[in-house]
């Protein structure tokens, strides 16, 4: 064990943790992990070891064993990291928006990875083998499938579908069938029995908490970790859940809410996902992000 001294982004205070050295295994697809200090415009915020970093997010070395810091990045990528751009705030807001899923995810009984919000842009959550599969629950017809199945976007599917794609950057996470995964040994039978009834049960209580504020879940993608509680497997919420990872259409407008407005042009980013955390008072109503940064109720 050793002890290390690193900053919070929020507060500018030194944190005391206690940080093991090794024994972290994150099975972050793709990635090898990383070391070294962290940086910040040009700044060299801490020395705390980065484990991995996506398009969205970076994961640090949490303070405990089986523990990472989770930071929201306010970086933004469309069609497969075709599309780039900083969008200031983003992070901010989808650290808050996550944090208010998971927890409302976990009081009705769904296990997830978070564990608490550290600041503006860090939480802590359990650190998992990630199932190398992106989940999508679809109640209406948009995005890749309305083009692959030529149907018009807010087509009302006959039932929620759950459909996989394989997380891999390179090959552009492509669809796949259960087979290949059970095939593959991406996941079990079981696994699979276990991951659709937990994204029904996430669409469920999404789809009425979003009911509840005016707005249509129109489809997301979810990702689960394997845990292991006394030498047995459970499968767990991951990642995070955002408007980054939704489709979000206003019920009276259509107005979209979620990342297909960066994806297509449709406006300003930061808007729509104040719009979203204030309708779930997670901001506070009388709040715009111009001209400075979200404000958050704590
Ligand atoms: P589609 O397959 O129509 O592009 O996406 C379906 C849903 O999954 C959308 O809500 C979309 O935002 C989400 N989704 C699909 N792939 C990704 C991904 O790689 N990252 C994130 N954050 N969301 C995704």
């Amino acid at each position: 064990m050793s002890l290390v001294i690193f900053w919070t982004s929020l507060f500018d205070m030194p944190l005391l943790v206690l940080a093991r050295k090794g024994g972290l295994h994150y099975d972050a697809h793709n990635s090898a992990p990383i070391s070294g200090p962290r940086e910040n415009e040009g700044v060299v915020m801490a020395r705390r070891k980065k484990i991995y970093e996506g398009k969205a997010k970076i994961l640090y070395e949490g303070p405990e064993h089986g523990t990472l810091v989770q930071y929201f990045k306010d970086d933004a990528t469309a069609f497969n990291a075709e599309k780039k751009a900083v969008i200031e705030g983003k992070g901010v807001l989808n650290n808050r928006l996550s944090e208010f899923f998971m927890t409302g995810l976990t009081q009705i009984g769904i296990p997830t990875h978070f564990i608490k919000r550290l600041n503006m842009r860090e939480q802590l959550i359990r650190q998992v083998e990630i199932v190398p599969l992106e989940i999508i629950v679809r109640n209406l017809a948009a995005g890749s499938m309305a083009k692959r199945l030529g149907l018009e976007e807010g087509t009302a599917l006959p039932r929620p579908i759950v459909e996989f794609s394989y997380k891999d950057d390179a090959l552009g996470d492509p669809l796949v069938p259960e087979e290949y995964i059970i095939a593959f040994g991406w996941a079990t039978q079981q696994d699979m029995d276990d991951i659709v009834s937990l994204a029904l049960r996430v669409n469920d209580w999404m789809s009425g908490v979003m009911f509840g504020v005016g707005i249509k879940l129109v489809d997301f993608k979810i990702e689960v970790g394997r845990v292991w509680d006394n030498e047995f497997p459970r499968l767990i919420l991951a990642d995070e859940i955002s408007p980054d990872s939704c489709r979000l259409w206003d019920i009276e407008s259509g107005q979209k809410l979620d990342k297909d407005v960066f994806r297509r042009d449709l406006g300003n980013l930061t808007d729509a996902y104040t719009e979203v955390a204030k309708r779930l008072g997670v901001l506070p109503s009388n709040v715009t992000h111009r001209p400075s940064k979200p404000t958050l109720i704590n």
